[in-house]
């Protein structure tokens, strides 16, 4: 199987420091091994994406010397099929419509025979107020997020497990028994922004033939639930690398409002690319340039 890999951002903010590490990681690695190097551009929250922002990733990562494959696949294009998947998982009663806010959540969590509030990758652990079993032949209703129900999912669920080759490298296999309590009902879709990223994530590398995820440490915990969606759906689990994050000097991760490291700032003040691998620290990876064989010239369209 070809090495696979991608930078998956969200157009929602100027790139910065962090995401120059993962895209040049990600592109080094692809070309180590003679494999693909795909970019995505992850717009399905409406309400965040701006076109301005698309096009500058394609600047800075131009800029910084990196080269991948087009057409370059953008989530907003494949929503009918995020969508048939919601279906599917509708008509077999593994999600169900749940209206609660925030504050609903926060308020039957903090009741006082609860004790410590639970977390998962997303926050707070689903309390499970509105979890019923809904009409399967009723339309999904427009108003609520819809939450898989994981009490059902768990029977379904089996092998899983991934391989990690980050720093903590090694087989992670994980059980179903806990999920309830440690990622609980997780939401696949919401009202006015669509399918969620988690959904959308899987469905897209495996439609891709990614085979290795390389993206920041922070993303390490929503891997299990991509996994559990995986088995859900049927689709395979890529290796995934999950890297250490850039940070700043206090050490804070960086953010996307965090413009001062923005790769379009460091290039407005005279930095090269060099400088940019430098501070990052991938000095030591060989000049870019040098594309594989399946890779074609950048694409600011992306169409
Ligand atoms: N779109 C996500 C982000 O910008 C990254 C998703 C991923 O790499 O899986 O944080």
């Amino acid at each position: 199987m070809t090495f696979t890999t991608r930078f998956a951002p969200s157009p929602t903010g100027p790139l910065h420091l962090g995401h120059a590490y993962s895209a040049l990681l990600a592109h080094g690695m692809a070309r180590d091994h003679g494999g693909r190097f795909l970019l995505r551009i992850e717009d399905i929250d409406t309400s965040r994406a701006r076109p301005e922002y698309e096009t500058q990733i394609y600047d800075d990562l131009t800029w910084l010397g990196l080269t991948w494959e087009t057409p370059v696949l953008r989530q907003s294009d494949n929503i009918k099929i995020y969508w048939q998947a919601i279906d599917r998982s509708w008509e077999s009663g593994l999600i169900y419509p749940c209206t609660c806010n925030r504050r609903d959540i926060q308020a039957a969590l903090s009741a006082p025979q609860e004790g410590v509030t639970p977390s998962g990758p997303d926050g707070p652990i689903y309390p499970g107020t509105c979890r019923h079993a809904p009409d399967p032949d009723a339309p999904i209703p427009n108003d609520a997020a819809l939450r898989l129900n994981m009490a059902r999912a768990i029977p379904l669920l089996h092998d899983l497990r991934y391989t990690e080759t980050g720093e903590n490298a090694g087989e992670i296999d994980f059980g179903a028994e806990d999920l309830t309590r440690t990622l609980g009902d997780i939401v696949l879709a919401r009202r006015g922004m669509g399918t969620s990223y988690h959904l959308s994530v899987v469905m897209d590398d495996a439609a891709q033939g990614v085979t290795h995820v390389v993206r920041g440490a922070d993303l390490t915990d929503a891997t299990r639930i991509h996994v559990v969606l995986q088995r859900l759906m049927g689709l395979p689990s890529p290796t995934y690398h999950h890297h250490r994050l850039i940070r700043d000097e206090a050490g804070k991760r960086l953010a996307k409002r965090d413009d001062a490291r923005a790769i379009a700032k460091y290039r407005a003040d005279g930095a090269t690319p060099q400088d940019i691998r430098k501070m990052v620290g991938l000095h030591d990876l060989q000049p870019l340039g040098a594309a594989s064989s399946s890779t074609t010239s950048p694409s600011r369209t992306a169409r």
